[in-house]
């Protein structure tokens, strides 16, 4: 019963059940590494092309980012009417279980996995085929066993989120032969820069022989732009994106975002984008190195986090992280997902982690 209007009101049935998702804290006075979020603001040029933007916000920004979009198609190789830009990449996500799945269809991804996955696939009224990780990696043999006639829409996140570990080209590339070429794989690259293992698949290079495919790639990781949302979508065919330009909100990116993604695509200002990663990863690596010395069974990361299998102690250690300034992520009776910061802030996490071993 509502309290101000004394009325309930009729939702659909999948709003009781549906799974919430959770943001990182942010809490005053304490390090975040809860996000996935880089720790250094936007490089100042990113900032005056922001500042340029803003002064036409009267104005409603391009529906379709296409300056963006067509810069994106350069650059990949690809024509324009397979790149699709949306507000982050989970919003491609949302409109890709509007797009392609319905009730009585089935959506296929690992798990644990990127959490917006259970959600977009209760939205559409699909019913979940959550496979579980094998030693924190996706299962992919296990994966294409539970495809069916009913299978609409695959996830693979490689790196995943939250375990930070990878899936081989040889592994993927027997999994995509085992999909039916007519069913939609989505591969989200979030934190493809931050990859440095070699066996690792650019899946950019799997379009010509899967047209089925997607890729998803975002700004808000290596970019640093995660306040803006802005992401995108390359794709082997050009139905899908058709079909996300049909279901994306309109005016969903804004003239900021736009523009600020276009000047961190401009080679002065992608380079030290990169080379901020280039740290991130040699403190990804560090943090690591270290965890597994203070004890802690950390499966590799290739992403700008590391995840730490907790069990039954994650709720408990990520709040004496919090009690000592720390804010981690949480995934109860699983583990704590911990972002890579700046050195310090990771000097910081260590210290916390070292005196909480279980
Ligand atoms: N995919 C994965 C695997 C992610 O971890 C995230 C962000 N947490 C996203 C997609 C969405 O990122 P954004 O919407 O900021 O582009």
């Amino acid at each position: 019963m509502n309290k101000v209007s004394g009325m309930t009101v009729k939702l659909r049935g999948a709003m009781a059940s549906l799974p919430g998702y959770v943001p990182g804290r942010t809490v005053p006075g304490a390090i975040k590494l809860a996000s996935n979020e880089t720790p250094l603001p936007p490089l100042p040029h990113v900032l005056e092309r922001i500042s340029v933007a803003a002064g036409t916000l009267n104005r409603y920004p391009d529906n379709w980012s296409a300056e963006l979009g067509e810069a994106l198609a350069e650059r990949h190789g690809v024509s324009p009417d397979r790149v699709v830009v949306g507000c982050g990449s989970v919003s491609l996500c949302y409109q890709l279980g509007a797009a392609a799945a319905q009730p009585g269809d089935e959506v296929l991804y690992a798990w644990r996995a990127f959490e917006a996955y259970p959600i977009v696939t209760a939205i559409s009224g699909a019913d979940p085929v959550a496979v579980p990780l094998r030693d924190h990696v996706h299962d992919l043999p296990a994966m294409a066993a539970r495809l069916s006639e009913r299978t609409r829409l695959i996830f693979v996140c490689n790196p995943n989120n939250p375990t930070g570990t990878v899936v081989h080209r040889d592994e993927l590339a027997t999994f995509l032969r085992a999909v039916p070429d007519d069913v939609v794989v989505v591969i989200d690259e979030a934190y493809h820069e931050f990859v440095t293992d070699p066996d690792v698949t650019d899946a950019l290079t799997l379009l010509d022989e899967h047209p089925n495919l997607i890729v998803l790639r975002t700004f808000s990781k290596a970019y640093g732009l995660a306040g803006l949302r802005v992401g995108y979508g390359i794709s082997g065919n050009v139905e899908v994106p058709a079909a996300l330009r049909q279901t994306q909100s309109p005016f969903a990116v804004t003239a900021l975002a736009q523009q600020a993604a276009l000047a961190s695509l401009e080679p002065e200002a992608e380079s030290q984008l990169m080379d901020r990663v280039k740290a991130i990863i040699a403190e990804r690596d560090r943090v690591q190195a270290e965890l597994i010395v203070a004890g802690y069974p950390i499966p590799p990361s290739q992403a700008n986090f590391v995840w730490v299998p907790l069990g039954d102690h994650t709720v408990d250690w990520s709040n004496g992280c919090a009690d000592r300034k720390v804010i981690v992520r949480p995934f109860a009776g699983h583990g704590a997902r911990v972002t890579v910061g700046t050195v310090e802030e990771n000097d910081r996490f260590l210290d916390a982690a070292r005196a909480l071993r279980p």
